[in-house]
């Protein structure tokens, strides 16, 4: 045994980040393992984007709502965790710009028509890998290296071992795991849950060019900016989880990207990230239905925006306290 936290957090993407540093900021002494490495999390452009998702996904009113109150939570969150938010809005540049601006005026977002297209105020952005880096820094949150392979649990707490067999024991479990697998020991009902999980694969890669200084969106790519550059995406590959990069799907990306812009340039690295969703698009944030067991899993492609939320539903959760009016959207168990 090499410790004893309150809670131990399995996975540091940015659901399990954000849970930990939220539950470190109440007071909570929180144990986060990860094996280290990309993860879908560090691969993402960081797009906080209610407006633009809203609009491009087709969302209803409650959706679109539930997105702009995921993303009214990141000033306070990124103050309390030293995190930069970029506040510089975006751009669509898409047919029937006017059309999409009344549209986004009708689900409570600002828009309004450029030469260019539309412009919306309401979509943010932050820097993923030094926002992860920042929280898992927090204080009251101690990251550790390791694969979790086994866990067992009775009444009173949870056994959690590694792949090298060091072993953590902590009365409550956040399992924030991504798209991967169910790990050994899991009860039946949350294996299930976890295994219904469908993964998918996105790729998106980075460019040294300079940039607006804001995300630029276009049917089927993006750019957004991104240390030294921006990044052109992405993939939304449903069903698959190999890891390795397209180079063709990268370069007809790149090169609409790049005409997007209106510049020239250089296709750097590809990076392909897991994102894992279940069927109404909402991530799974709260009690698993198992004792000391709680959930922040599949955000599907609003995994940042929807990271201070899940934390504070989970956190709520694990405290007991009266949930927000939006945990009942994500409760791992609304499926029934
Ligand atoms: C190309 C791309 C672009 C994206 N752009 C955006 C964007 O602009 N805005 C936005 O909001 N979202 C975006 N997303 C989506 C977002 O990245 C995901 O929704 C989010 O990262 C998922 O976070 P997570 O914490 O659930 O999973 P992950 O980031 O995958 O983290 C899960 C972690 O769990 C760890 N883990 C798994 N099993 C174990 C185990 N047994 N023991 C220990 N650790 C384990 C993994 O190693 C991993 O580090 C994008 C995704 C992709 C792929």
């Amino acid at each position: 045994m090499t410790s004893s936290p309150d809670v131990i957090v399995i996975g540091a993407g940015v659901l399990g980040l954000c849970t930990a540093a939220e539950l470190a900021e109440r007071g909570h002494a929180v144990t986060v393992i990860d094996p280290g490495g990309p993860n879908a999390s560090s691969v993402a452009a960081g797009m906080l984007a209610p407006a633009l998702e809203s609009l491009l996904e087709d969302l209803t009113p409650e959706q679109a709502g539930l997105l702009r109150r995921a993303r009214d939570l990141w000033p306070a969150f990124a103050e309390a965790n030293g995190l930069a938010l970029h506040r510089e809005g975006a751009e669509w540049r898409g047919p029937e710009a006017a059309a999409a601006a009344s549209r986004l005026g009708d689900l409570g977002f600002e828009a309004r028509v450029t030469s260019t297209g539309l412009f919306t105020s309401d979509d943010w952005r932050i820097d993923p890998a030094p926002s992860l880096a920042a929280l898992a820094r927090a204080p009251g949150v101690s990251l550790v290296k390791g694969r979790v392979a086994r866990l067992a649990g009775d009444a009173r707490r949870w056994r959690v071992e590694a792949e090298d067999g060091r072993t953590w024991f902590a009365p409550t479990l956040v399992l924030a795991t991504g798209a991967a697998a169910a790990i050994a020991g899991l009860p039946r009902s949350v294996a299930v849950m976890v295994d219904a999980i469908q993964p998918i694969r996105g790729q998106l890669t980075h460019v040294a060019v300079e940039g607006p200084g804001r995300v630029l969106r276009a049917p089927g790519v993006y750019a957004a900016p991104a240390p030294g550059g921006v990044v052109i995406g992405a993939t939304m590959e449903l069903g698959r989880r190999d890891l390795d990069p397209d180079p063709e799907e990268a370069e007809a990306r790149v090169a609409a990207g790049l005409a997007l812009l209106g510049v020239e340039g250089e296709a750097g690295s590809t990076r392909v990230g897991i994102r894992g969703a279940v069927a109404d698009g909402l991530p799974l944030a709260g009690a698993s239905g198992q004792p000391g067991l709680f959930l922040a899993l599949a955000p599907r492609r609003n995994g940042w925006l929807l990271g201070p939320m899940v934390a504070r539903i989970v956190a709520d959760g694990i405290e007991g306290g009266a949930p927000m009016a939006d945990a009942a959207a994500l409760d791992p168990l609304r499926f029934g």
